[in-house]
């Protein structure tokens, strides 16, 4: 399978005034192309800064101290500020949580796509509203010809989503990274967006990493999930692996969490106690020990190793080890 990207021993720092916030601590994850990943964590536990760090948008003072990210084999790392700019607006594109800090309010929402389909493609006023009109289309944006020249206000808040994965995507990008993109939304939207990017997945062939604190937004629509805590990720694995044989105690945790709309109507979520470690001071053994219900004492005192757990499926846990107890757990995720 051909890579997309290929991050290799990421390391990111924010060099506040009270010291160094190791945020991202050694990440290693690879996408292919095509393919769509999840990365599932807490706030907190590095995602998104992961996500920054890929698209050169950190900002002062944070900065990647250590690793590669190799896009398309070129590594991103030693890209110019002006040659990332054109990265962003070309191959790779990020949709947020809240799509009023992308949308200029005083521009029309066909002006914005228009604008970055004719800095991208080179299309003149006329081609390029075509096509505007045509994006707002195939986001589900109904009577796209009227729509188009409404403002933001004039949209609600998940037309407003739509419109920015609309101007994410007019420049087709081979990466999309969507951090977050459905929290604001209620569920009915937040299920439309998600089945919206699976079908552009299908149609456009974009590889896509999506970001979010809900396992159970990621299941549909991607085939791999990477779980992350404290700066480090925690398990990796299939979805399937993730949620019918997962390894980990925080991944055991985060699928607890899981609204469950379909237990007589009641949601049955199970918070994960206590709180994501203080990255100033990085613990020196595993960073949930804290909060795990399983911990021993070398989990305090030293961090884990992945553990290999399947051809796909690996864990950074002493609960692998040999010597470890047994543990079964309970997730709720039934097949
Ligand atoms: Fe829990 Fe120890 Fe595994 Fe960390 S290494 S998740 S503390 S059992
Ligand atoms: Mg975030």
């Amino acid at each position: 399978n051909e890579k997309m990207l290929e991050v290799k021993g990421l390391r990111t720092s924010f060099f506040t005034h009270v010291g160094e916030v190791k945020a991202i601590r050694g990440v290693s994850f690879s996408l292919d192309k095509g393919e769509a990943i999840g990365i599932v964590g807490e706030s907190g536990s590095g995602k998104s800064v992961t996500s920054l760090s890929v698209m050169g948008l950190l900002q002062y003072p944070g900065k990647v101290i250590d690793g590669e990210i190799l896009f398309k084999g070129q590594d991103l790392t030693k890209k110019s500020d002006k040659e990332m700019q054109s990265i962003r607006g070309n191959e790779v594109a990020m949709i947020f949580q809240d799509p009023m800090t992308s949308l200029n309010p005083v521009y029309t929402i066909g002006d914005q796509i228009m604008e970055a389909i004719r800095r991208h493609q080179g299309l003149n006023k006329e081609e390029a509203r075509k096509k505007a009109i045509e994006m707002l289309k195939l986001v589900g944006i109904p009577s796209p010809e009227k729509r188009v020249d409404n403002y933001p206000h004039e949209f609600s808040g998940g037309m407003r989503q739509r419109a920015m994965i609309a101007m994410a995507l007019s420049c087709e990008p081979s990466l999309l990274i969507a951090d977050e993109p459905t929290t604001a939304l209620d569920v009915t939207i937040q299920a439309q967006i998600l089945e919206l990017m699976k079908d552009l997945k299908e149609k456009i062939n974009t590889s896509i990493i999506l970001i979010t604190h809900d396992l159970g937004v990621v299941a549909d629509v991607c085939s791999r999930i990477v779980v992350m805590y404290g700066g480090l990720i925690m398990e990796e694995g299939t979805t399937e692996e993730i949620f019918y044989n997962p390894k980990h105690p925080y991944t055991w945790g985060l699928l607890k969490s899981i609204p469950r709309l379909d237990l007589g109507g009641k949601k049955r979520l199970v918070p994960i106690e206590g709180s994501p470690p203080d990255l100033l001071k990085p613990p020196k053994g595993c960073p949930f020990a804290a909060r795990c219900p399983y911990a021993m004492k070398i989990c305090m005192e030293q961090l884990p190793e992945f553990y290999q757990v399947g051809e796909n499926h690996r864990t950074l846990c002493w609960l692998q080890d040999e010597n470890a107890p047994q543990v079964e757990v309970e997730t709720g995720v039934q097949r």
